[in-house]
């Protein structure tokens, strides 16, 4: 058997089948990979773009949010971390727990650590099709360069976000709020440059008295967001912005830009945020939205040039390579997480990792926190259906409802999701068993325990 030919039969690469093939090469899937390597497991990353690490590099989203759960760091996430001070950024203010960060510097380590693992990578590659016989999937079919390819592995890793292979191989899937089917508003982020941080900060702190300026250059956040009972400092200059006709109203539903330490005068902006009526998962409407995230960029660069103190000399320097999908489909899997398991903060025996990251639904429900210092866990049956034996899934589409997805979508608890299921899969290899029955509270070398009952 063959690990990866096109379909008209020629070799591309090796001669054996991947223990380990990672299906997106994002947040979660690099994470996947590398655990799974080095466990000793001959890896793939099949990505559909040509850089890896998904939503935090194609994507341009920083910086990493706060579990606010103490001990929730993976050794991954730790590693990421100790990658970025090597590299002279250090990642913490010291206040709020988000970890600052920088795409490009997140492109370089997952270089460096990919290359150090020996994990083949196969980019410009979407996958569109997947074979599957008596309940496991023995091959994924991507659309490359030369054309067609098929890809077999012994286990498949569905980082994709979307839950495409997942969807392939008939595992059931949802999508949207239960309620009125709509997905969490998706957005098109972008870089400006020739930001003057120090006046920005100064004129948060001073003039406007933000109170959410709590920390100084270089880490610096602005931001408001229109749907929430709170009020943010920046809004009337927005709604100015309105009343004027320099902004449309949904310009001004959602702003918000981080600064990125490392390159002076440079912030990601978290927005255009997208009405909602463009979904993340119909292709025409998705399309449509990317056309009219666009001409919402332009107006809200133009405006904060105009507007914002610190923005004069601002210009847009980078688009997103990637629409900001924050929720698409999640699978239906052998455990399924719902809010009632967030309020309870629910253990379990076969968690993967832990999070408290607030109820976060965009345009919905926002801002509803657990007490400071509360968790809930991860369990990895949520990451594994009874339909794909053989299929591990990670990330942003595991098995959880539209709200509770909204808290554990954060970066860091998807990082930890994938570096569990890289772990996984090398233990479903070793042991000949399938992903969907490994018993992760007895694989000796995970990188999370369960903490048990609530203290
Ligand atoms: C606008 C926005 C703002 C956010 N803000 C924050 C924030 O400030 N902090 C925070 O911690 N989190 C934030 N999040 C959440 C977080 O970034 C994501 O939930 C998380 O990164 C998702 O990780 P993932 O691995 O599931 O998917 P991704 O990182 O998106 O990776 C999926 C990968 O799969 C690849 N892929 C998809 N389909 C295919 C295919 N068919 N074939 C091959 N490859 C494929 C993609 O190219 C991509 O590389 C935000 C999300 C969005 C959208």
């Amino acid at each position: 058997m063959r690990t990866c030919r096109n379909t008209r039969g020629r070799m591309i690469s090796g001669s054996e089948v991947y223990d380990c093939v990672v299906c997106g090469g994002g947040t979660a899937g690099v994470a996947a990979a590398v655990s799974a390597a080095r466990a000793g497991e001959r890896t793939l990353i099949v990505e559909r773009g040509i850089v890896l690490g998904g939503s935090q590099t194609q994507g341009l989203v920083v910086p990493m949010m706060p579990t606010f759960a103490e001990g929730s760091d993976t050794p991954w996430v730790t590693e990421a971390r100790s990658y970025l001070r090597s590299q002279g950024i250090e990642p913490d203010d010291g206040v709020t727990g988000t970890t600052w960060t920088d795409p490009d510097m997140m492109a370089d380590f997952y270089d460096a650590v990919t290359s150090e693992n020996g994990i083949d990578i196969l980019y410009n590659a979407v996958i569109f099709d997947a074979e599957c016989d008596d309940g496991k999937i023995l091959s994924v079919l991507a659309q490359t360069i030369e054309g067609a390819v098929e890809i077999r592995g012994r286990v498949f890793i569905d980082a994709t976000g979307d839950a495409v292979v997942a969807r392939l191989a008939g595992v059931p899937c949802e999508s949207g709020n239960e309620e009125t089917g709509l997905n969490q508003p998706m957005s098109l982020r972008f870089e400006m440059e020739g930001i003057d941080l120090e006046r920005l900060h100064r004129y948060l702190r001073d003039t406007l008295h933000d109170k959410r300026c709590e920390t100084a250059p270089p880490y610096v956040e602005v931001g408001l967001a229109r749907h929430r009972a709170m009020r943010y400092a920046v809004e009337p200059l927005f709604v100015a912005g309105i009343e004027s006709g320099e902004l449309a109203e949904e310009d001004a539903e959602y702003f918000q830009a981080f600064a990125i330490p490392g390159k002076d005068g440079c912030m990601a902006m978290n927005c255009p945020e997208l009405p909602t009526r463009f979904s993340a998962t119909d292709a025409m409407s998705y399309s449509r939205g990317i056309t009219h995230g666009r001409s919402m960029m332009r107006r809200i660069a133009k405006f904060v040039r105009a507007h914002l103190p610190g923005f004069e000399n601002a210009r847009i320097s980078r688009q997103a390579q990637m629409v900001g999908a924050r929720e698409s489909w999640r699978i239906k899997g052998r455990a399924y997480l719902t809010e009632d398991d967030y309020h309870a903060r629910r253990r379990f025996a076969d968690a993967v990792c832990r999070t408290g990251y607030y109820i976060d639904a965009h345009g919905g429900r926002v801002g509803e926190y657990l007490p400071r210092g509360e968790f809930y866990e991860i369990p990895y049956r949520a990451m594994v259906a009874s339909e794909a034996a053989n299929l591990i899934v990670a990330g942003r589409c595991i098995s959880v409802s539209f709200i509770l997805q909204s808290s554990m979508r954060i970066q860091p608890t998807c990082m930890s999701i994938g570096e569990a299921a890289g772990i996984a899969a090398a233990h479903a290899v070793k042991n000949e068993i399938d992903a969907n029955e490994v018993d992760w509270s007895s694989v000796p070398n995970r990188s999370y325990v369960s903490c048990g009952a609530i203290s």
